[in-house]
């Protein structure tokens, strides 16, 4: 039986968040971009709100809600896209660091909950970004410690307090096998960080993180030694419905104020919502908004339902913020010149959205992976 509908409860948490964001976030969501500040306390303000487990770590842990951390993610993007994945965190920690140690998740999960911790994912090396089994930081164990070193660069969330490292741990070993996970604080002796400076997203620092026989505790490490490329690929398949559900929320925010614009904004002695060139531009976008909405949603289902995602993941991750930037973009336009300023929103969330069409994996990579699951590795693309 199929049901498209939200519980009250859901219904109620979406109203709530709606508000909260539209006029708590999204008059300071050009704030933090101009002075590139984490936005700490907006973030700690939401999760307030949202978390349910207060810093009942096991709670969290065991979450398996994926619709909640859905609506956050939308709902929360229309005010601050920038204060969205933070804010997901007692829902996805659990499945984020699923195969964590009970010592690691009682250590790091309830700071994350309440937004006085920050993580960081270092995957993303020089040479080793759509291919991650070309990935060369070494984690050398000697004794109870391993030393790693390495350059990662692209991690958001620079100014993390914890870092999630993958890292080749098995000498000698190539391809996604031999690679190992660990949670390296920051404190960590010889780390070092260098931030970009990016065309969007500026509220959250991205930059390099270099490792130069940094020591971190055996116990640092998640899940099973050699095992770690397994284990986060199970984690990419919701969280690119997270991406698109976040980029969902900032361009159907930009429509609302579009639809709003075009009607009291008037040219030729008629509403600009009155010219077929404006009005069917808009019908599209509600149109294409609507599809990458079911499409997240059903994979966020599917993933509850613990059925196999990957297929309609890397559909949505290559399709909905490539559509969120191209519906931000007309009504940017739609706009007219004001709306190339920074006085209105829009030009920072196409920015903002441009990034997450890269992160996570890029248009490319996405094809491909259908392409392998549709015609089959001896069909598709080789590489
Ligand atoms: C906003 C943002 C946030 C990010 N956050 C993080 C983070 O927190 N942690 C982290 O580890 N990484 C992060 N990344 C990095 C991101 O995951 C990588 O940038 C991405 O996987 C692509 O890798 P690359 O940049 O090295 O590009 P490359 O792999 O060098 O690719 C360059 C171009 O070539 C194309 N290409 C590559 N291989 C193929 C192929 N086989 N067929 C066709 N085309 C191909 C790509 O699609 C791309 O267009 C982030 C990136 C951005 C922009």
């Amino acid at each position: 039986m199929l049901d498209f509908s939200f519980t009250d409860e859901q219904g109620l948490l979406r109203k709530t968040l709606r508000e909260f964001s539209l006029k708590e976030l999204l008059p300071k969501y050009g704030y933090w971009d101009k002075r590139e500040e984490y936005p700490y306390e907006p973030i700690k303000q939401i999760l307030r709100i949202v978390n349910p487990y207060g810093s009942d770590w096991r709670q969290a842990a065991n979450s398996t809600d994926l619709v909640i951390p859905g609506i956050i993610a939308e709902e929360i993007a229309r005010g601050d896209f920038n204060c969205v994945l933070p804010s997901l965190s007692p829902f996805i920690m659990g499945r984020f660091l699923a195969e964590a140690c009970d010592e690691l998740k009682e250590r790091w999960f309830p700071g994350l909950m309440t937004g006085d911790k920050v993580i960081g994912l270092c995957l993303t090396e020089p040479n080793a970004g759509s291919d991650l089994g070309a990935l060369q930081t070494t984690a050398s164990r000697d004794g109870d410690v391993y030393i790693l070193n390495g350059e990662k660069n692209s991690v958001s969330f620079l100014n993390a307090d914890v870092f999630y490292v993958f890292a080749r741990t098995t000498p000698g070993s190539s391809g996604y096998r031999g690679i190992s996970a660990f949670l390296m604080p920051r404190e960590t002796e010889g780390l070092e960080f260098s931030p970009y400076h990016d065309l969007g997203c500026r509220a959250v620092p991205r930059g390099q993180l270099f490792m130069s026989d940094a020591k971190l505790s055996a116990s640092c490490m998640v899940g099973c030694e050699g095992e770690a490329f397994r284990m986060i690929m199970k984690y990419f398949d919701i969280n690119r419905a997270f991406i698109g559900l976040m980029c969902l929320g900032a361009a159907t925010q930009t429509l609302d104020e579009t639809i709003k614009y075009v009607k009291e904004k008037s040219a030729f002695g008629l509403s600009l919502s009155r010219f077929e060139g404006v009005a069917f531009p808009i019908s599209e976008a509600a149109t294409q908004l609507e599809l990458g909405r079911l499409l997240c949603y059903k994979i966020l289902w599917m993933k509850q339902n613990d059925m196999q995602c990957t297929l309609e993941a890397a559909m949505a991750k290559w399709w909905v913020p490539k559509t969120c930037v191209e519906v931000i973009h007309e009504c940017l336009l739609l706009h007219g010149h004001y709306g190339y300023t920074n006085e209105f929103p829009i030009e920072q969330r196409l920015r903002d959205v441009i990034g997450w069409q890269i992160g996570d994996g890029t248009p490319q990579i996405q094809k491909l992976i259908i392409s392998r699951i549709l015609l089959g590795r001896d069909f598709a693309p080789m590489t």
